[in-house]
Parts: structure tokens; C-alpha cells; sequence
């Protein structure tokens, strides 16, 4: 990035939008965002912007149509992750993270623990005496999904999500070979939200494309995960239907429809939710941010708005950069 010489900025916090008044088209067009820092409130002017906040924030701002599930029996549940160091990799045995759901299992058939979630992520990391922690839920009082959007669920989220992690780690730490010495090193330094807003683009990537693994004549690359619904409770996974094991992204998902100035990239892009469950995670993340780069220097060179690019074009552009686009056998990783 320092290398391209853009500008970044850190420690800025965007907090609206503001639209040229009377656009030359019918779509609507962001002139600036409004950011706020230690320097104040300033205004960032730009001729093309792309939302990767996550949570489609300047997306909102801009009047693009979105939507959000329901905090109950929809939106997924974020977490608060924390790793653990000091693990006895020899009296941990060859598989200790199924001792982990093992135990927790048998503690609440036993009555004696109720965990807040089932289906722990609890596993080495590249050096093994360090372990990720991937178990906390993060619920509202109703039971609800902590919404990422609201400041006073983030907080609520924060709060629990430290008691939550404290109590898991207590748990393992007293009841897994290996992990009698174990501490916690570091907690994340915010809660990871899953899901919020979702714009709602021309078209909306489905549940059954990730289960179909569906092509797209507009493919930018491709999502390899299946659904991974992070519910109540629990983590229920929906696998693809066809053995290639992977869906086509279409650039639409990125388009907002309403604003000719503006990509959305990431897992506020255009997915339903249950879409989103899948291609929310990394690497689809990875292919939208960069198809939504190379887009927006075409349309600026060209002078059109985001929608109007050639779409070959960019197609060419993403596999001359070395993207996989997901139209040939991917090649075998060496
Ligand atoms: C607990 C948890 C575990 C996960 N585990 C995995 C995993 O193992 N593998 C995997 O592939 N995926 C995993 N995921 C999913 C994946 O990490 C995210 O879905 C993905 O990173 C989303 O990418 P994004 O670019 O859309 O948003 P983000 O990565 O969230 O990036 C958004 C960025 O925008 C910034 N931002 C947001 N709003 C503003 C604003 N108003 N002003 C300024 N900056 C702003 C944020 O600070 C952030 O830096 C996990 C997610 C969670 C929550």
C-alpha cells in the first residue's frame, strides 16, 4: 500500500456521507466522507469510494437499500476470541482439541457447566504451545444477536464477551491434560462481528449458489466455504451439493444499484443471509476487495460509473494480477 503511494489513515473513525447535490445521472453520487480522529471532524472528497467497512456503513449513508436479519432466529452471533499459551504439548496428546468438546459436552450433560455455545473452536496454532479459543456467543438480554451496528450491543458485547472468555478458560484450564499451566496470553482486542447490514445490489448472491456452486458469466473469483451459520447456541455447518466444492462470485454483488460512485466489498456485499453465512469468510473478503479495486480504476480512467465498466476487461485485469477466477480445474497447490 505504501508503495502505490496512497495515503493512509489510521486512528479515523468514518462517520457519514455527503452527496453531490444534483448528480448529472439518475444515480446518486458520494462527494465526501466524513471522518472524525484526534484532529476533529474532517471531510475525505473523493471521485470513487469502496465500502469495506463490514458493515456497509458509507453504503448506508449513501441511501443504498440493505438489510439486516433479525436479532432473534437470524442475524449470526458474533464472538470474543482469545488465545492460550503455556499448553503441555506432550501430556496434551495428538488431539486435544476433541478433548476440549468432549469434556464440555460432558459437563453440561452432567449439569454442572452451561456453555454458551456448542461446537468449540479451540486449536493449536502453528507453534503448539499457543492455542486460538473460537467458543464465546455474544447475546443481547432477549437472547438476540449482539448487533454490530448499535454502540451500546458492542459494549454489552465487550463486557461479556471478557466474562465469557475468563469462564472457558477456567474451564479448560482445570480440566485438560496439558493445559494445567496454561494462561491466557491475549484476548482480541475488539469482539469479531459476523454479520450486519447487507446491501441489496441488482443481484443477490443465494444460499443455493454456495450449495449449487454456481457459475456467473461476471466471475471474479471464487468462495470455497460452505455455510457456517453461527446460531444459538451453536455452529451449524451446510455443505456444497456438487464435489467441485466451490461457487463463482459475480462482480453485481458488489454494485450498489442506486450510487454510480461506490463498490461494496466484503461481507456487507450482495449476499442474502444465508449466502453470507459462507462468503463472508477470507478469502471470498480477499477476492471482492480486489476485484472492487481494479473495477474502480477502470471507471475512473474511463469516466463511467461503477457500473458501467467492461466487465472482460476487468476479467482480464483480475487474471493477469493472478486471481482465480474459478472457470478452469484449479491447479494442484505444490
Ligand atoms: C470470531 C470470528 C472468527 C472468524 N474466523 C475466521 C476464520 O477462521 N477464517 C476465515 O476465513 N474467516 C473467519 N472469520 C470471518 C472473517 O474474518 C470476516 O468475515 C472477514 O474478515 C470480513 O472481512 P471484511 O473485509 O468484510 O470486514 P473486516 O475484516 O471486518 O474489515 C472492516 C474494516 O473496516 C473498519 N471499519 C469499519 N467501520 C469503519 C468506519 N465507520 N470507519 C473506519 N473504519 C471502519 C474496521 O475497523 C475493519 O478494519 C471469522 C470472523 C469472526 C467474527
Amino acid at each position: 500500500m505504501t508503495g502505490s503511494g496512497a495515503r493512509i489513515l489510521f486512528h479515523a473513525m468514518a462517520v457519514g456521507a455527503v452527496m453531490t447535490e444534483r448528480p448529472a445521472t439518475s444515480q446518486g453520487v458520494i462527494d465526501a466522507v466524513l471522518i472524525e480522529s484526534k484532529s476533529g471532524r474532517q471531510a475525505v472528497r473523493g471521485r470513487f469510494f469502496i465500502d469495506a467497512s463490514g458493515d456497509g456503513d458509507l453504503a448506508a449513508w449513501a441511501g443504498v437499500p440493505w438489510e439486516k436479519a433479525p436479532p432473534i432466529d437470524g442475524m449470526m452471533y458474533p464472538s470474543l476470541m482469545f488465545r492460550i499459551n503455556g499448553v503441555d504439548v506432550n501430556r496434551a496428546g495428538p488431539a486435544p482439541w476433541r478433548t476440549v468438546e468432549r469434556l464440555m459436552d460432558e459437563a453440561e450433560r452432567a449439569g454442572t457447566h452451561t456453555f454458551p455455545r456448542k461446537k468449540p473452536i479451540v486449536r493449536p496454532q502453528r507453534n503448539p504451545l499457543e492455542w486460538r479459543a473460537n467458543l464465546t456467543q455474544l447475546r443481547r438480554e432477549d437472547g438476540g444477536a449482539i448487533d454490530g451496528t448499535d454502540v451500546d450491543e458492542l459494549t454489552r458485547g465487550e463486557l461479556i464477551g471478557r466474562q465469557q472468555a475468563l469462564d472457558a478458560f477456567a474451564f479448560i484450564r482445570d480440566r485438560t491434560p496439558g493445559f494445567e499451566d496454561s494462561y491466557i496470553v491475549d484476548i482480541a482486542p475488539q469482539i469479531g462481528i459476523r454479520e450486519t447490514r447487507r446491501i441489496v445490489g441488482p443481484y443477490q448472491l443465494t444460499e443455493d449458489d454456495v450449495l449449487g456452486c454456481a457459475d456467473f458469466d461476471d466471475t471474479i473469483g471464487v468462495n470455497g466455504w460452505p455455510v457456517e451459520a453461527h446460531v444459538a447456541g451453536t455452529v451449524e455447518f451446510r455443505w456444497q451439493r456438487d464435489p467441485r466444492g466451490y461457487n463463482q462470485l459475480p462482480f453485481r454483488i458488489l454494485l450498489p444499484g442506486n450510487v454510480g460512485n461506490l463498490y461494496v466489498a466484503g461481507r456487507c456485499a450482495s449476499m442474502t443471509h444465508g449466502a453470507q453465512s459462507a462468503a463472508r469468510v477470507t478469502g471470498p473478503c480477499f477476492v471482492m476487495g480486489e476485484a472492487a479495486g481494479t473495477a474502480a480504476r477502470m471507471a475512473l480512467s474511463a469516466g463511467l460509473p461503477g457500473d458501467a465498466i467492461d466487465v472482460q476487461e476487468l476479467q482480464r485485469r483480475l487474471q493477469d494480477q493472478g486471481a482465480y477466477l474459478g472457470r478452469t480445474a484449479p491447479e494442484p497447490i505444490r
